[in-house]
């Protein structure tokens, strides 16, 4: 099947493209359970069991065993993602940066989780039906945020900026972005116009974190559909109706790393690879083609 996307399509978290954060929340929620401990995301379980998906619910929760669904790749790249991420943004405000902006957020709790400095403040960017669920979740779990967090919806391929600054971004201060998991469900061109944006609005000293994944080589698409068709196949075999193959937008475009180089950014990288053996977790099985070639990066404005 092609490609079910368009331009100005929405979604909340039981469909669609937001059902992918629904999942890489239940991810989480398995990984904070799982030994060895590297990430405990206690927001996760419940904000799955929010959104209802009875799957990803019972997958949350323990309720299903996560192993014939969810390989330890899988588990293992949610904690060494959900890591990486962190271990940026807490990088980044020792260094000073107070202003943070999450781009395609999903269920991200970072903003009610990790230890902010006081006076950071937190803009999550997501669709409306996924950034104003998260809040009304949360509020009704009794969570604070432990940020001056403020909500922006807002389709990334619309005019963002606006929103964002009419939240109270201010360009003149060095921000701290994050585009995790987020660019693989953006068409080609959005993907630069977003990373040329964030490089506009970004003040010296900003910094910058997101996946780089290679340019596919012959055959590699065909797999990784086939890849996602297996796995749709599991989940829907389980009552969860999902086509993961397409909610992605595949073909050529420019790889995120070397963009935003060219753009001015001194980044490093590190592979999945690398941070599962930094965190001292076994390496990745071998036919993991979604994760093989992908890069974590990470870097600053300039320098
Ligand atoms: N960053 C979160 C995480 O890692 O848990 C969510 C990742 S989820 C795989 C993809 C997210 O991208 C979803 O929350 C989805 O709503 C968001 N997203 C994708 N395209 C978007 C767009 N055009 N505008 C706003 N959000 C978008």
């Amino acid at each position: 099947m092609g490609s079910t996307r368009h331009d100005g399509d929405t979604w909340d978290l039981a469909s669609g493209v937001g059902a992918t954060a629904t999942a890489a929340a239940a991810a989480r929620a398995i990984a904070s359970r799982s030994e060895p401990r590297l990430i405990d995301d206690p927001f996760a379980e419940p904000l799955v069991r929010a959104v209802g998906i009875d799957l990803l619910t019972r997958l949350a929760t323990g309720e299903t065993d996560p192993d014939e669904l969810v390989g330890r790749t899988a588990v293992d790249g949610a904690k060494v993602r959900t890591r990486f991420y962190d271990d940026f943004f807490l990088a980044a405000t020792r260094a000073g940066v107070a202003q943070v902006v999450i781009l395609a957020s999903g269920l991200d709790s970072r903003a009610y989780r990790l230890p902010w400095p006081s006076g950071t403040v937190v803009y999550e960017v997501d669709q409306p039906g996924v950034v104003e669920f998260k809040t009304r979740a949360l509020a009704d779990l009794g969570a604070e945020p432990t940020a001056d967090r403020r909500a922006v919806a807002v389709d990334l391929r619309d005019d963002w900026p606006a929103a964002l600054r009419a939240a109270g971004f201010d360009r003149a201060l060095p921000t701290a972005w994050s585009a995790e998991g987020l660019l693989g469900y953006l068409p080609p061109e959005a993907q630069d116009r977003l990373l040329d944006t964030v490089t506009d609005l970004s003040a010296p000293g900003s910094r910058v974190a997101t996946e780089s994944r290679p340019n596919p080589r012959p055959g590699d698409e065909d797999r990784t559909r086939a890849s996602l068709d297996r796995t749709s196949e599991r989940w829907r075999e389980q009552g969860f109706d999902t086509d993961m193959a397409t909610l992605r937008y595949f073909g050529e475009r420019n790889e995120a790393g070397p963009y935003l180089s060219g753009l001015g950014w001194t980044l490093t990288g590190s592979s999945v690879r690398d941070l599962l053996a930094a965190h001292g977790l076994p390496p990745i099985e071998d036919d993991d083609l979604r994760m093989a070639g992908l890069l974590y990066v990470s870097g600053v404005l300039g320098e």
